[in-house]
Order: structure tokens, then sequence, then C-alpha cells
């Protein structure tokens, strides 16, 4: 069974983001936490919550992910980035308990010029003050492009961030594609050596998720621009690889692709049609 699903508007809320889902054969999707480019974030609505969980459990859907803003930044020159940056994520972190075992995505951040080491030791500080032993969310690194100063191009970034974390079983990393080919690891041909060297650098019981986006520049560009699958540079041959990999095959999915829910619908039936089941 291929767990996939896309990113979707959380404006109308859980239960009719599940129901969007399941109209184009969905069993999962991403959203995210509050407004991307803003800190704003909606009222939590306890009855909405109610009937998605029933109808996640009746659909048997697989962990949804959450993705957090964009301007979230824990290791930003800035202080005042810093600071929103904890406040943001600990306003989420107690917001997605609502919903138990959900998955938190986070771009690690940008080290504006303080350098990568200091930017690690940012971010793993900043997850040292959050995480709890009693939360049941686990919050993810993404594995970025590495554009501008961006932590987390380098699967060696993400080890060293969770090296400095304590509570580890709290965390995990979501692959992305796209950024990860952009970053100069070559999983259209050589996907067995790249998740080789995943598991000997960060070990791949921290890999969580995938999102699943073809790229709309060359190997390597450090661009992070995503394409619709088949589209770009990776190619449809490498996601069916990818999808059925004895190493990923059981990961959620997320498509975060540019489409529209008609591209998406089509995008899940392809990928369905190439899971060997
Ligand atoms: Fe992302
Ligand atoms: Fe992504
Ligand atoms: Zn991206």
């Amino acid at each position: 069974m291929l767990n996939i699903g896309c990113h979707l508007s959380a404006s109308k809320g859980y239960f009719n983001m599940g129901k969007e889902a399941l109209s184009i054969n969905a069993n999962t999707f991403q959203f995210f936490s509050r407004n991307p480019r803003g800190s704003k974030a909606k009222e939590l609505d306890l009855d909405d919550i109610e009937k998605f969980k029933k109808l996640a459990k009746e659909n048997n859907f697989a962990t949804i992910l959450a993705h957090a803003p964009y301007i979230l930044n824990p290791c930003s020159s800035n202080e005042q980035n810093r600071i929103l940056a904890f406040e943001l994520m600990q306003d989420d972190l107690k917001r997605l308990e609502y919903i138990p075992n959900q998955m938190y995505n986070f771009h690690p951040g940008s080290h504006t010029g303080q350098g990568v080491e200091t930017g690690i030791n940012q971010i793993a500080d900043m997850l040292n003050r959050l995480l709890t032993k009693e939360q049941t969310t686990t919050v993810l690194l993404e594995t970025m492009a590495g554009k501008g100063s961006e932590v987390g191009s380098k699967f060696e970034e993400l080890r060293a961030i969770i090296d400095k974390v304590e509570l580890k079983n709290k965390m995990g990393v979501c692959l992305d594609t796209c950024h990860v080919h952009d970053a100069g690891y070559d999983i259209v041909n050589d996907l067995d050596g790249v998740l080789d060297e995943f598991d000997r650098v960060i070990g791949l019981k921290y890999l969580k998720a995938i999102h699943l986006n073809d790229s709309k520049n060359p190997f390597e560009s450090h661009k992070d621009r995503h394409e619709v699958i088949g589209g770009g540079s990776l190619g449809i041959d490498a996601f069916e690889r990818i999808i059925n990999h004895p190493k990923l095959r059981h990961l959620p999915f997320y498509l975060e692709t540019p489409n529209e829910l008609e591209g998406y619908k089509k995008e899940i039936e392809l990928l369905r049609g190439k899971f060997k089941e």
C-alpha cells in the first residue's frame, strides 16, 4: 500500500483537508501549521479535530505532516527572529498535540552569515529548549537545496544537529527529492548509494517522510524550484524507483509539486499505478 498525499490548504480545517485528500485518492496530506509567510495561527476548532480523527481512522490515513512557516528561522543573525522561531514552534507543537502522533517538518534555518557551526548550535539549542518527553509529535528536519546560507543541505549538518539534541527519539528527517538532487545527491543514477550514505551519516531510522518533487533545475544547482512529477531533471523513472525502494516504500510520501487539486490527483494516480504491491 502506497501512503501518499499532497500539500493542502489548511484554511478549511482538518476535516475538509481529509475529505479533499480522499477525493484525490490520497490517504494522507501535508499542510502549513500557520500562514507560511506570516506568524498568525488559526483558532483551534476542537469539533473539526474530532471529526477529522474519526475520518482518518475510518479511512486508514497515514500520519499527516504539518509544515512550519517559512519565516521560522532558529539560526538567524537577528535575535528577534530567533525568539520568534522559538515562539512559533512552541505554539505549533502545543497545538499539534490535539491530534496525537503527528509529524512536524521545518527548514532547519539559514545562518545569515554566522557560519554553519553557529547555525547548527542555535538550531539544536532551540530544539533542546522546546522538546519534551511528553510530546507525541515527531519533529523533522528537512533536507535543503543549499541556496543562500541554508543549513541542512549536507547530511553531515543534519547529523550534527541531531547529535546535539537531547531527546533524539522526538527527532526525524524529511527527505525532499528536489532539494537533495539540487544539493548534489544523485538520487537519479545512484539511489542506493545516496541511501547508503544517508544511513551511514544520519541513520535510516531517522528517515520518517519523503517530499516528492521533481526539480526545475539541473543536478547540484542549489536552487530549490519544484517541478511536476516527471517534468523536471529527475524524471518519472527516478520516482518509480524511489516509491518502490525497499528502504523507502513504507514511508509516507507528500507531493509539493506546482499543481492544483486536479494535477495532484493525476500525479497520485500515476504513482499508485507504478507502485508494486
Ligand atoms: Fe519545505
Ligand atoms: Fe519540501
Ligand atoms: Zn522546496
